[in-house]
């Protein structure tokens, strides 16, 4: 018996980077995985497979964030076809990097839209269906707590509300025996951050560590969380980011 045995997981945005590598990391430690995306569908289709490589079930959930309904709906679904929903990953998340005077409320919205409102959404419906045990992990941004640079306010006080909706749904879940926390990733070389980039060196000057981290850095901190180790955390923002906090 792995850790996870008999749990489900849905994970917000598991067909590229964190998110799969979390999807894939659960499914490892012995969860049944189902999958949010919006476009890759054939990335999707290859994190199932590595799913049900590992002996699990897989389920690719096409759910744009952006509408509170796809998010709801993705939820009912994970439930109806794998059973029951233990463990919910709000991972999905876009990066809009704009001077101040270049976002539109439309920016503004949609940010919000995918990072807070879908996870708030999630979580709610989820929560309906979560016996004790169950997990709610939001992933983060260490530029909630520390911005280090311009050109990010509507990402960075997006990313800050999942800090106040974690600690919320604590409140709320925890006599259910549910917890809820955020993790904050530090740089994580993926196609929304590549460890390449013009800006990749700037970032890696303000890690004390030096260097970019691995997706599975971060899924490995979830599936703590996920697990047994993480039934007296709750309400917490945890930082993997190489010390950027610091
Ligand atoms: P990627 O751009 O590599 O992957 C993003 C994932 O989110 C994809 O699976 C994508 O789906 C999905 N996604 C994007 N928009 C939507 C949407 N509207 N609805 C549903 N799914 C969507 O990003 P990362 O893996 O780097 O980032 C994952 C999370 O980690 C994000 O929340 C990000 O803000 C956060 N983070 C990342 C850091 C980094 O340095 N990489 C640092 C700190 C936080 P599809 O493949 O279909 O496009």
């Amino acid at each position: 018996m792995t850790n996870l045995a008999g749990k489900v997981a849905l994970v917000t945005g598991g067909s590229r980077g964190i998110g799969a590598a979390i999807a894939r990391r659960l499914a490892r430690d012995g969860a049944d995985v189902a999958l949010t995306y919006v476009t890759s569908a054939r990335q999707a289709g290859d994190v199932v497979a590595a799913i049900e490589a590992a002996g699990r079930r897989g389920l690719a959930i096409a759910a744009d964030s952006a509408d509170p309904r796809a998010v709801a709906e993705a939820v009912e679904r994970t439930v109806a076809v794998l059973g029951r929903i233990d463990v919910l990953v709000n991972n999905a998340g876009i990066f809009p990097y704009q001077a101040l005077d270049e976002v539109s409320l439309e920016d503004f919205d949609r940010t919000m839209a995918i990072h807070v409102r879908a996870s708030f959404v999630a979580a709610q419906a989820a929560a309906r269906h979560m016996h004790a045990g169950g997990r709610i992990i939001n992933i983060g941004s260490c530029l909630a707590e520390r911005t280090g640079g311009p050109n990010m306010t509507v990402y960075a006080a997006s990313k800050a509300a999942l800090t106040g909706l974690s600690k919320g749904l604590a409140q709320d879940l925890g006599p259910r025996g549910i917890t809820a926390n955020v993790v904050h990733p530090g740089p994580v070389d993926t196609d929304m951050n590549p460890a390449d980039s013009e800006l990749a060196d700037l970032q890696r000057k303000a890690l004390p560590l030096g260097h970019y981290g691995h997706a599975d850095d971060v899924a490995a901190t979830v599936a703590h969380l996920a697990g047994e180790g993480g039934r007296f955390i709750t309400g917490a923002a945890i930082a993997v980011d190489g010390g950027f906090a610091a």
